[in-house]
C-alpha cells in the first residue's frame, strides 16, 4: 500500500498533513509513504526530515500519486489539482463541504473517494481522529497571544513603584474547544476573564477554568444543546435579548474574542457596530468565525480593521499560525484515522462502509457526493 503526502498550493495554508513521526508510524505498519518535495516547509519541517524516516521524496504532486492508493491532504483540492488525484484512490483532507460548492462535484466526478476529516463525528471513539478539536484548541490560544501582541497595555495586575497597572478585562463569545482554550490562555496571562455560550453545559466549563459566565438563561437557553452537542441556532427574540445583555457589558472590555459558530450553518452576528463603537480606542476584537461569516460587524478575512481605535482582527486559518503543531496534531489524527481503514493481515486497505466513523466522514465515492447532509434531497 502506497500513501502520497501533497504539497498544500492554497496561499494562505502553511501546514502538511505528515510529520516525518507519522511518516515513522505508517512505514512501522508497512506503508510506502511519498511525500512532495517541499510539502513541509510552511511547517519547518525539511525534505530531510522526511527522507530519514523512509519517505520517498517526489519531484512534483504527480510523481508523488502515482501507484498511490491513499492521498492526504489538509486542504479540499483545487480545480486544477483534480487531475493529479488517481481515480481509484481515497482522499482524507478537511473538505469544507458545505462551503464547496460546485467543487464537491467536481471532486466526485474526479472518481476519489473523500472523506471530510471535518465531520468526524463526536464520539469517544473517534476522539483521536478530531481534527476540529485539534486545530480550534490551538485557535484558541493563538487568538489571545494575537489580541495581546495588538493590545497597547499588559494583561496582568501590576503593582509597581510607578503605578498600577490594572488587568485586562476579556470577554470570550463561544465556550466550545476554541473559546475554553482560550479562557485558560486569558487566565495564564493574568487577565480577568468573562465567556458566553447559550448551552447550558457550557456554564460549569467556563467557571472551572476561573472564568465569570455571562448569559441569557431562559427557557431556550435551557434547550439550545442537540443530541451531538452542538448549539443550535437560536430564534431572533433570543439573539435581540442576548445583544441586551452583551451591550452593557462590551464597553468595559479590553479584548473581545468571539469564537461562536453552528454547523453547516452561517456563524451568528453577536457583535454589532455600535457595540464596536462603545468600546475604549485601544481595544482588540478577534474574529475566529471571520471565515465563517463572522461573529463581528466590519470584520473582514485577512484584515486588521480599525473602528475609531478599536482594532478587529480577522486572520484567515488561525491554526496554520502555529503550522509545526497544527501540523503534527493533524498528522496525528490522520494516522489514527488511517489505522481505521487499514487491514493489518493483508496491509492494505479494507475500508468497513458500515463503520459509524466513515459513513460519517465519507462525502463522495464512485462518482457521486453520498453524505447524507449533502446529497440534493436533504441540503
Ligand atoms: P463550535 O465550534 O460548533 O461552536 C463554538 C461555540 O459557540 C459552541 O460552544 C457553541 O455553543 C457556541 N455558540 C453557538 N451559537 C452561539 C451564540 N449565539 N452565542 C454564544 N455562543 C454560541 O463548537 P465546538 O468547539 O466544536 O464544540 C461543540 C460541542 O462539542 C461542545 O459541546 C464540545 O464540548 C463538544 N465536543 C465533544 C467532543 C467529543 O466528545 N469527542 C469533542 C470536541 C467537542
Amino acid at each position: 500500500m502506497k500513501i502520497a503526502i501533497l504539497k498544500e498550493r492554497r496561499p494562505d495554508e502553511p501546514r502538511v498533513a505528515a510529520t516525518p513521526e507519522s511518516v515513522k508510524k505508517f512505514k512501522g505498519l508497512g506503508i510506502d509513504v511519498a511525500i512532495e518535495s517541499g510539502a513541509g516547509e510552511g511547517a519547518s519541517l525539511p525534505d530531510q526530515a522526511y527522507a530519514d524516516q523512509g519517505a520517498e521524496i517526489a519531484s512534483d504532486a504527480a510523481a508523488a500519486v502515482s501507484g498511490a492508493d491513499l492521498v492526504l491532504k489538509v486542504r479540499r483540492p483545487l480545480p486544477e489539482e483534480l487531475p493529479n488525484l488517481p481515480k481509484s484512490a481515497l482522499l482524507a483532507c478537511i473538505l469544507d463541504p458545505f462551503r464547496a460548492g460546485e467543487e464537491l462535484n467536481a471532486l466526485a466526478e474526479a472518481g476519489v473517494g473523500a472523506f471530510a476529516m471535518d465531520l468526524m463525528p463526536r464520539i469517544t471513539r473517534a476522539q483521536s481522529m478530531d481534527v476540529l478539536s485539534s486545530q480550534a484548541n490551538l485557535a484558541g490560544y493563538k487568538a489571545v497571544i494575537d489580541a495581546a501582541a495588538t493590545y497597547g497595555r499588559a494583561f496582568p495586575m501590576m503593582m509597581t513603584p510607578a503605578g498600577r497597572i490594572n488587568p485586562a478585562q476579556v470577554l470570550i463569545m463561544g465556550a466550545g474547544v476554541a473559546g475554553l482554550q482560550a479562557i485558560a490562555t486569558a487566565k495564564r496571562l493574568g487577565a480577568v476573564v468573562h465567556a458566553t455560550d447559550v448551552r447550558p453545559a457550557a456554564k460549569e466549563q467556563v467557571q472551572s477554568l476561573g472564568g465569570k459566565f455571562l448569559a441569557v438563561e431562559d427557557e431556550e437557553f435551557k434547550q439550545a444543546e442537540t443530541a451531538g452537542g452542538y448549539a443550535k441556532e437560536m430564534s431572533a427574540e433570543y439573539l435581540k435579548k442576548q445583544a441586551a445583555l452583551l451591550a452593557e457589558s462590551i464597553p468595559k472590555m479590553d479584548v473581545v474574542i468571539t469564537t461562536a459558530l453552528i454547523p453547516g450553518r452561517p456563524a451568528p452576528r453577536l457583535v454589532s457596530e455600535e457595540m464596536l463603537r462603545s468600546m475604549k480606542p485601544g481595544s482588540v476584537v478577534v474574529d475566529l468565525a471571520v471565515e465563517n461569516g463572522g461573529n463581528v460587524a466590519l470584520s473582514q478575512p485577512g484584515e486588521v480593521i480599525d473602528v475609531g481605535g478599536v482594532r478587529i482582527l480577522g486572520h484567515r486559518n488561525v491554526p496554520g499560525r502555529l503550522a509545526a503543531d497544527a501540523s503534527m496534531l493533524y498528522a496525528n489524527n490522520l494516522f489514527n484515522f488511517v489505522s481505521l481503514l487499514f487491514d493489518k493481515e493483508s496491509k492494505a486497505l479494507k475500508v468497513d462502509w458500515d463503520d459509524e466513523i466513515v459513513k460519517g466522514t465519507l462525502v463522495t465515492r464512485e462518482g457521486a457526493v453520498v453524505h447524507p447532509a449533502l446529497t440534493p434531497a436533504e441540503k
